[in-house]
Order: structure tokens, then sequence, then C-alpha cells
């Protein structure tokens, strides 16, 4: 074989060390099994849907067994924004600048069918849906959605958040 078409063994990466990669997964549990258990919710409550957040904020529905039953109304205290109702155009920026202000990690929720897709609401006023302006990571139907719905929705994303990466401590830490 010509000495130009031999392939050369790429070397084993030098930064590549097991007991690191072993302690950041298992931190990476750690933190995402505290993380999912200590929801911070901001509720950004326009419409109607605000009944059934009350509903389910309520002793019945006890979210305080999901460690996401204290609403906090400062963003920079937050990780879960709730976006509950109907968004308007106008009111988009003030979504925006309300997420914008949330601390990192953070996630959002997309409380019902308008703040989903506009609802029912297909005029010039009413925003199709607030992943036109935020990223959410979960949608809850209906108009309203049940508590049981909602509960469902946390659950979901208590999930993600216990799979996910959390980059605390890094390779150059
Ligand atoms: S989804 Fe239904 S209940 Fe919720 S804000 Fe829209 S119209 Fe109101």
């Amino acid at each position: 074989m010509h000495a130009r078409n031999r392939t050369i063994p790429i070397a084993a990466s030098s930064t590549h060390n097991p007991a690191l990669e072993y302690m950041t997964t298992k931190k990476d549990e750690f933190v995402g099994w505290a993380r999912k258990f200590s929801l911070f919710p901001y509720p950004f409550v326009t419409a109607c849907c605000a009944m059934e957040f009350m509903a389910v904020s309520s002793t019945p529905y006890d979210t305080d067994r999901f460690g996401a039953a204290l609403p906090r109304f400062s963003p920079r205290q937050s990780d879960l924004l709730m976006v509950v109702g109907t968004v308007t155009h106008k009111q988009a920026p003030i979504l925006r600048k309300v997420y914008e202000q949330m601390c990192e990690p953070k996630w959002v929720m997309a409380f019902g069918a308008c703040a989903t897709s506009g609802g029912f609401y297909q005029n010039y006023a009413a925003v199709a849906g607030i992943d036109r302006i935020v990223p959410v990571d979960v949608y809850v139907p209906g108009c309203p959605p049940r508590p049981e719905t909602v509960i469902d929705a946390i659950m979901q994303l208590q999930d993600r958040i216990a799979r996910q990466p959390h980059p605390i401590v890094t390779r150059d830490f």
C-alpha cells in the first residue's frame, strides 16, 4: 500500500478521565434530583385560566408534593415561568423581559390552549402561541386545563429536568 493511503490511528484523548466522568454523572443525577423537587413558579397570569391555576394551587391538589407549590412574584427568584392565559402582542415584550430576567436554568410552561396556540382567538391582537416569544418546555392542553393535566405536565417537566445535564462543575473547575 502506498504510504499516502495508510490511515494513522488517532491517539486517545489526553483529557479522558473516567473518574471525572463518573463524578460528573453522579453530580448531574444529584443536582437534577434536587432541582426537579425545588421548582419556583412565576405565574404570568393574563386571563381566565387563572381560575384553574388557583384550583391547582389549592389544598386538594397539593402541588407541594412535587416541590412546586410556592409561587414567586419576582422573575429573579423563579425558575419555572408559567404562562397562564392569552398573551396579546402588546404583552409579548413584557413576557420576553420577564423570561430574560429569570436566572438559568429556567423552564417554561404554556398553561392552556391560549398560551399554547392562541386558542380560539384567531385575531390580530392575540399571539398564536407563546413559543413565538419564549422557548417552551411543556404544553398543557385544555380550555381551561384540568388540574390533573397541569400536575401531569409538572411531572413530565420534572422527568426532563432529572435527565438533563447540570453543568456546575466543569473540567476547567
Ligand atoms: S385557554 Fe380557555 S380558559 Fe384559558 S385563557 Fe384561553 S379561553 Fe381562557
